[in-house]
């Protein structure tokens, strides 16, 4: 039978995070599986590439400190490129109470080392981008070390790497049971045959859930479908702009290629394994947009490149990390909650370092193991766009 270290099930950003952090630890024999016949065909490859330190909650800043310097020098590290672009997130407040929220968060983010945030009065946001409708905006918070990522290059970058150092990448191989023995996890089952291991991640992202009841663990990891719409090549608004958030309902965009890529959350949708772009999204997109943008009422738009996918969410938005109670061996690396491509970094030297020395300086992680929930123990993030 073949054997490994460490199984990790799921080879997207996170899965190959971890197996990049196992290896740099002097943990070579992991094996990654994934079932699609190629990387990134989960949420990774449809994810805006957003990263930011600026959230409400300690813990998700501090997994941005780790990881936003970690793709800042990914290819010193790792001798591949991430397209990290330090263009920075523009958070607009339209009311006293959003400026009130930002300014307890820049608090929470100062008091942790955070150095590149400040908050803005609106005049200054009014003269950075004449072209947004400003009128109702009355401050903001900027922080220029946030940005955006390749995520795909960032996911084979990290993959690459572990390959370099002794990982296996399995493809074409799903993951259909884990046996268990006196001691914990015994093996895992896949199309291609039995991997006997000790050790196993899950990291199957918005199918988290479904490899959890494989050893009869409640995960609490629900997908929700999320749409993107690019422009075609659009030159009315700066390229170097960052990603610019509004508060009043949550619309934001930011520079991709020529044009943008517009984003946000409608509230009317509901959870389920839903892929399919929905076409009536343009619509209401593009309305949101040029309520702030006015020029992008002449933004144009082909609706055959937008595209959906999961963001795999769990009731108190952080993820769930650390070994599941009860199964010793099997470590959980799920519900990153439309965050798992700027907190791979850190999740990676986290869940590194719990497997192999059971503790980790980077987080606390007691705070987000999955017994948060049946303790009520939750940590609410509400800065989710
Ligand atoms: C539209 C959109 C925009 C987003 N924007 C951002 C953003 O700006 N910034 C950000 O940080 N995050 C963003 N996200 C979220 C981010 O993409 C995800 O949090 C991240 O990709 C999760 O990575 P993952 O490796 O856990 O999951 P995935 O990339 O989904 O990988 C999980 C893998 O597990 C495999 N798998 C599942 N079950 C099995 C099995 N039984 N056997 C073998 N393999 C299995 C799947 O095939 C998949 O490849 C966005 C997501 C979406 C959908």
């Amino acid at each position: 039978m073949q054997t490994a270290d460490v199984v990790i099930i799921g080879g997207g950003i996170v899965g190959s995070s971890i197996a990049c952090h196992l290896t740099a630890a002097g943990c070579p024999n992991v094996l990654v599986i994934e079932r699609e016949s190629a990387q990134g065909k989960g949420s990774t490859g449809k994810s805006m590439g957003g990263v930011r330190a600026q959230f409400s909650t300690p813990v998700s800043i501090q997994m941005s400190l780790y990881s936003i310097p970690f793709y800042a020098s990914f290819e010193e590290r790792l001798g591949y490129p991430c397209d990290y672009r330090p263009q920075g997130y523009l958070f607009c407040a339209t009311s006293d109470a959003h400026m009130a929220y930002l300014r307890t968060n820049y608090a929470q983010q100062i008091s942790l080392g955070l150095k590149n945030v400040r908050l803005l009065p609106g005049d200054e946001i009014r003269g950075m981008f004449p072209q947004l409708r400003a009128d109702d905006i009355v401050g903001g918070s900027f922080c220029s070390s946030d940005g955006f990522v390749d995520p795909y290059s960032a996911m084979t970058g990290f993959m690459t790497r572990a390959a370099e150092h002794g990982a296996t990448l399995w493809k074409n191989a799903a993951v259909t049971g884990l046996l268990r023995d006196a001691h914990g996890i015994a093996s895992v089952e896949t199309t291609r045959g039995s991997v006997a291991t000790r050790r196993v991640v899950n990291c199957a992202g918005a199918w988290a859930a479904s490899v959890a009841r494989f050893v009869s663990v409640d995960l609490p990891v629900e997908p929700l479908r999320r749409m993107l719409v690019p422009s075609e090549p659009f030159d009315e608004f700066p390229h170097t702009a960052p990603m610019i958030v509004d508060m009043s309902n949550g619309f934001h965009f930011r520079p991709e290629a020529r044009g943008f890529l517009l984003a946000w959350n409608d509230p009317e949708e509901t959870p389920g394994f839903k892929t399919d772009f929905d076409p009536a999204f343009v619509e209401k997109i593009l309305t949101r947009a040029a309520d702030r943008v006015p020029c992008f009422a002449n933004l144009p738009v082909n609706s055959k490149r937008a595209w959906a996918g999961l963001y795999e969410m769990t009731p108190d938005h952080h993820p769930i990390l650390g070994e599941a109670p009860g199964v010793p061996g099997f470590f959980l690396a799920n519900g990153f909650s439309g965050h798992g491509v700027m907190h791979a970094p850190a999740t990676g030297k986290i869940l590194s370092d719990l497997i192999l020395t059971g503790k980790t300086h980077l987080i606390d992680a007691s705070l987000l193991g999955l017994s948060r929930f049946a303790e009520g123990r939750l940590i609410h993030e509400t800065a989710v766009l």
